[in-house]
C-alpha cells in the first residue's frame, strides 16, 4: 500500500518535520533546489533584509546586474544573463533566442531529457503508453512533434547527419542526464557537439537546471570542460526560490533588444534574486564541492555494498552530490538501460525508508545538500540497508 501523501510542518538544515512531528532526512531538496539545506541563516537572513523594500518593481534594480556577474564570472561562456522564474521559461526563451538567431525551426533533443513542460519542449522524456517517444501530455498538440527530433543519448553520429541539413536551430541537452539514470556524458560527446554545431551554425544549449552551480561552481560545462552558446539555469541558483536564467554569448541574448520577445512580470524579482546572491555566496565557501563530491560517492558506495551484501542486482549512478539507485540493472549507461530498472521494487525500497526517516524522490534518485553531513549519509546508508533488508522480506 503507497503511503499517504506526506506534508510537512517545516525543515531545518538536512531535515524536514512532517504535521505529525516526525523528522526525515531530506534527499528530495524540493526537487533540487534547496542546496544548502532548509532555512540556511545567510539565505534567510538575506530574504528578510530584502523583504522591506517592497517585492517588485517593474523596472532594473542593482541586484538583477549584482547576480548577473556572479553568473557571469562561474559560468562558462556567460557574457549575458537574462532572468525567467522557472526551468520551463528559461527553456522556452532558450530555444526561442536560438530560433531567433538561425532563422531555423527545428531543435534535437536526446531521449530521456527533461526540458519543463511547455507544449515545445514535454517531447521524448518518457516512453507513452505504445512505447514510443512522443507527447508527454494528453492536450499538447501533435503539431509540436515537426518540430523536434529524438536521438540517443551520445549518438553523435545521428547528431551529424541531421545537422547537414541546415534546418536545426539548437541542440538541447542535459550534460549530465539527471532526470533518466545520473547518466555522465559519454566520453568527448559534449566536445564532439560543440565541435558539431559550431560546423553547422547550430545553437548549443545546455539544460543545467540541475547540474547548474551543483556539479561544480560553474555546473557541468565547467566539469567537463565544454563551452555551450546558452546555459539554463534554475533550482540550485536560488537555494529554494523561483528564481531561473538564460546564460550565454551576447550575439544570442542581445537579441532581446532587437525583435526576440522576453517577457514576464515577475522576472528579475528582488526578493528572489537576493536569495541567489545569498546562495551563491555560501556555495563559495570553502570545500563546499568537495563536500558534494566526498558525501556523494560515499552515499553511492554505500548503497552499492548494500546491495551486493543482500544479493540485490542493482548498480548505482553518481556524479557530484546526485546519486542515482537502479535495481535489477548491472549497469546503466543508456536512457534504456535507466528505463530496465525495477521500479516496482524501488517503490517498495522507498516506503521502507521513509518508515525509518529517510526521505527521497521516487525514481531513484537522491539530492545531497551542502547541510548533510557525513554522519547523516551514514545513518542513510544505514536505513537503506535496513529498508533493503524488509522490502526482500515483504
Ligand atoms: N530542465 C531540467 C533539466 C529540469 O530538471 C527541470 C525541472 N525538473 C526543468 C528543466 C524545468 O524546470 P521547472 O520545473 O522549474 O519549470
Amino acid at each position: 500500500m503507497p503511503p499517504h501523501p506526506l506534508f510537512f510542518q517545516g525543515g531545518n538544515g538536512s531535515r524536514l518535520t512532517d504535521l505529525d512531528d516526525n523528522t526525515y532526512l531530506d534527499y528530495v531538496l524540493g526537487w533540487g533546489p534547496v542546496i544548502l539545506g532548509h532555512g540556511h541563516p545567510g539565505l534567510t537572513e538575506a530574504v528578510q533584509n530584502q523583504l522591506p523594500h517592497g517585492a517588485t518593481y517593474g523596472a532594473g534594480h542593482v541586484l538583477e546586474a549584482e547576480v548577473a556577474e556572479m553568473v557571469i564570472e562561474r559560468i562558462p561562456g556567460a557574457e549575458r544573463v537574462l532572468w525567467s522564474n522557472t526551468g520551463s521559461e528559461a527553456t522556452q526563451v532558450a530555444l526561442r533566442l536560438a530560433r531567433g538567431a538561425t532563422g531555423r525551426r527545428r531543435f534535437i533533443k536526446f531521449g530521456g531529457h527533461y526540458h519543463g513542460w511547455s507544449d515545445a519542449m514535454l517531447v521524448g522524456y518518457r516512453p507513452g503508453p505504445t512505447g514510443d517517444l512522443a507527447r508527454g501530455s494528453e492536450g499538447q498538440p501533435e503539431a509540436v512533434l515537426d518540430d523536434v527530433t529524438i536521438v540517443d543519448w551520445g549518438d553523435i553520429e545521428a547528431v551529424r547527419r541531421l545537422l547537414q541539413g541546415d534546418e536545426y536551430a539548437a541542440v538541447f541537452c542535459e550534460p549530465v542526464l539527471c532526470n533518466s539514470g545520473v547518466l555522465a556524458p559519454p566520453e568527448n560527446f559534449l566536445t564532439e557537439l560543440r565541435r558539431v554545431c559550431d560546423a553547422t551554425g547550430t545553437v548549443l544549449v545546455f539544460d543545467e537546471v540541475i547540474t547548474g552551480f551543483r556539479m561544480s561552481r560553474g555546473g557541468a560545462a565547467e566539469r567537463y570542460d565544454v563551452e555551450p552558446d546558452l546555459v539554463v539555469l534554475a533550482k540550485a541558483v536560488a537555494g529554494g526560490y523561483p528564481l531561473a536564467a538564460v546564460a550565454g554569448r551576447a550575439e544570442f541574448l542581445e537579441l532581446t533588444t532587437s525583435g526576440v520577445v522576453h517577457a514576464g512580470t515577475y522576472n528579475g524579482n528582488p526578493v528572489v534574486l537576493a536569495a541567489a546572491k545569498a546562495t551563491l555566496e555560501a556555495l563559495d565557501e570553502p570545500s563546499v564541492y568537495e563536500t558534494f563530491e566526498n558525501h556523494g560517492r560515499k552515499l553511492g558506495e554505500g548503497f552499492a555494498q548494500a546491495l551486493t551484501a543482500h544479493g540485490v542486482p542493482g548498480t548505482i549512478n553518481q556524479v557530484g552530490p546526485v546519486v542515482q539507485c537502479m535495481i535489477g540493472v548491472k549497469e546503466a549507461a543508456t536512457f534504456t538501460d535507466f528505463l530496465a530498472a525495477d521500479q516496482k521494487f524501488y517503490d517498495r525500497l522507498l516506503v521502507h525508508m521513509l518508515r525509518r526517516g529517510v526521505f527521497t524522490l521516487p525514481g531513484g534518485r537522491w539530492y545531497l545538500s551542502a547541510a548533510h553531513s557525513e554522519h547523516d549519509v551514514e545513518q542513510t546508508v544505514d536505513v537503506f540497508e535496513a529498508a533493503l533488508k524488509a522490502t526482500l522480506a515483504d
